[in-house]
């Protein structure tokens, strides 16, 4: 049984789930801030909606992971509802078997990373929407950016609620998958930072429980300083020879706890330590040459 959907302010609606769902309402007339990750959760929120009498108007997309837009094709076959989406994340949500490719270097995908929570059905995007103020069903409203975790990533502020997606995780989340999905890490961190000084009273994470900003970003930020302090480690104990990056990836899954222990996971974190590594680079804490045919990474 889905747990049920809890207010959170006047006009702001929690429906939880392995990935947070929000509903606006104003006057009847419904936004929904991402679908979850597939047909099912689509379908329960617009079910939601109608049974209380509400009138879905918009979907408002916070970024084009599959587990945040899954649902969107299912709510956009039942109802005549407009799509808004972030750009560059847009056309993800267009052509969605980019996800599983960019995890893929490129390449055609593994079969492995087409499943649901990897390669959403695509959704229609009719309006590409930036930071700053927006009306939604008569509501005054305002996109944050906070890339990092994606390329281009917004949340939403709602009356006192900040819904952050996946810019901040929830402590419960973080003990779970101590290494959490980077795209840009200086980025991520400032992110996190940046939920942690908003005035709102609460923050809804993408997954976990809704909690104050601070709490939020604290967690969120020590997940982030504890890994770049084990990839420091992993690098500085190898430090003649460098280390591949499905290396640093093994040494760092280790020291963290955080198994790369099926395709999909290993893929993702595989792209997270890539992330880290990058970052590392550019703040000069790592050098990366290419010797004997494999990529390498060394401490400085
Ligand atoms: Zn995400």
């Amino acid at each position: 049984m889905p747990a049920p959907w809890r207010q959170l302010s006047e006009h702001c609606w929690l429906v939880p789930g392995g990935v947070n769902a929000v509903v606006l309402e104003h006057g009847s007339r419904a936004v929904i801030v991402d679908s979850g990750p597939d047909r099912d959760s689509g379908k329960r929120l617009l079910r939601g909606i109608r049974e209380r009498g509400w009138h879905l108007e918009t979907i408002l997309t916070t970024h084009a992971h599959a587990d945040h837009f899954g649902g969107h094709a299912e709510i956009l076959r039942r109802a005549d509802v407009s799509v808004l989406a972030p750009p560059v994340e847009a056309e993800l949500m267009r052509a969605p078997v980019l996800e599983p490719i960019y995890l893929f270097h490129g390449a055609s995908p593994l079969e492995e990373l087409t499943g649901r929570f990897l390669q959403a059905e695509p959704s229609r995007v009719d309006r590409v929407v930036e930071a700053g103020p927006i009306e939604l069903v008569g509501l005054q409203l305002e996109l944050l950016a906070l890339d990092g975790h994606a390329h281009r990533q917004l949340a939403l502020r709602v009356d006192d609620v900040l819904v952050a997606a996946d810019a901040v995780f929830a402590s419960t989340v973080v003990r779970r998958h101590p290494l959490l999905f980077a795209h840009d890490v200086r980025a991520q961190r400032e992110s996190a930072k940046r939920v942690g000084e908003d005035r709102a009273r609460l923050a809804v994470p993408g997954h976990g429980e809704p909690d104050t900003p601070n709490e939020l970003a604290r967690a969120t930020v020590d997940a982030i300083d504890a890994a770049r302090q084990a990839l420091g480690e992993v690098l500085g104990r190898r430090a003649a020879r460098g280390l591949t990056t499905p290396e640093v990836l093994r040494d760092v899954s280790a020291t963290l706890s955080a198994p790369s222990d099926d395709i999909p996971r290993w893929h993702l974190n595989h792209t997270t330590v890539s992330a880290y590594l990058a970052a590392m680079r550019v703040a000069g804490e790592c050098d990366v040459r290419v010797e004997d045919g494999e990529l390498r990474w060394w401490a400085r």
